[in-house]
């Protein structure tokens, strides 16, 4: 008889921990017995039949690479019936009896598509925002804050020798949590979250009294969401005395090898979600809580509001002093 398949797909945005997830996804599968394909450029893949066979060697040397190695794509063609069909075909012509898809919100809903019309789909949520309120962690979070960490530093040497105030732009989309770990970490003097309120006033007061108080140089890590980062040099600039150098961080955040932790949740995603698809389950993600791994309905996860942790931001402001 021929072996049942399931299939791994990465989409949305990359982020590191992808690779280290798809291989545990893989080794995982074949462990319990499936053939294992992976699918080409996201959603992409199903509906131009690009899979490819992978086996436990087919994803060796890959743990530690950012990106993805199966690539990935956003796919508007995806979210039409002419498009799900060609997938649901190619689906059936493959023998493929289950999905794992590695991405962010987005993603998931497709997840939930494939299941409605017969293939169960599990997600597990990777990207590097951290935007997704189920689960405490998504993928390349992690990575992404240290990256974040690592740079914070290069650039405090030079602000503290020139005694300058230096603002630094990191993304996370809608979301505050790279800036506000980030911010806490880095020890950053101020944090713009596009969850809090925040004023140029009392962030232009708080540079002049760190002056005040003998600091050699101010950090403020706003994030994309918040306030960009050239807009509040000039407000500052026009407020005060200081002339702010900026540093808008871009993709150096999504790219490089993801840390431990990030290895550790993709491999404990990976195998999670092998077992929910061996059963037959669909339309669930993985998630993360309070170290625990737990899955839940995906539409459900999706639908939660995300809030910012307000310990972490209370402790960065006394921190901070
Ligand atoms: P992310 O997964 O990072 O949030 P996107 O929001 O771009 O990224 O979604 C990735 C892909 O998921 C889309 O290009 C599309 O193929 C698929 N997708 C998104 N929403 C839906 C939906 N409602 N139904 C089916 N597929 C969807």
């Amino acid at each position: 008889m021929e072996k049942k398949r399931i299939a791994v797909l990465t989409s949305g945005g990359d982020a590191p921990g992808m690779n280290a997830c798809i291989r545990s996804v893989v080794r995982n599968g074949i462990a319990a017995g499936f053939e294992m394909v992976g699918v080409i450029r996201g959603y992409n893949g199903l509906i131009d039949n690009e899979m490819v066979s992978l086996d436990n060697r087919s994803v060796g040397n890959i743990i530690n690479k950012g990106g993805t190695m199966l690539r990935t794509a956003r796919c508007l063609e995806f979210k039409t019936e002419e498009g799900m069909n060609k997938a649901l075909e190619n689906i059936k012509k493959n023998n493929i009896c289950g999905i794992v898809v590695i991405g962010g919100d987005g993603s998931f809903r497709g997840c939930r598509s494939l299941t409605e019309r017969g293939v169960p789909a599990i997600g597990i949520p990777a990207t590097i925002d951290n935007d997704l309120a189920f689960t405490d962690f998504t993928l390349g979070f992690d990575t992404a804050v240290n990256t974040v960490i690592e740079a914070v530093a290069k650039i405090r040497d030079t602000m503290a020798s020139h005694e300058r105030v230096s603002i630094i732009e990191v993304m996370g989309n809608r979301c505050g949590d790279i800036a506000l770990y980030a911010g806490l970490c880095g020890g950053a003097e101020y944090i713009v979250l596009p969850e809090r309120q925040w004023s140029v006033e009392a962030l232009c007061e708080k540079l002049v009294h760190g002056r005040e108080l003998g600091k050699a140089s101010s950090i403020v890590i706003t994030a994309e969401g918040g306030a960009k980062g050239t807009a509040l040099a000039q407000e500052i600039k026009a407020r005060t005395t200081m002339d702010p150098r900026v540093t808008v961080l871009g993709y150096i955040q999504r790219g490089g090898s993801p840390t431990a932790s990030d290895i550790l949740l993709a491999s404990r995603f990976g195998m999670h979600a092998i077992k929910l698809v061996a059963k037959g389950i669909g339309g669930r993600c993985v998630g993360v809580k309070n170290g625990q791994l737990f899955d839940m309905d995906i539409i459900e996860a999706c639908d939660m509001k995300k809030e910012i942790n307000q310990e972490l931001f209370e402790i960065a402001e006394i921190l901070s002093r």
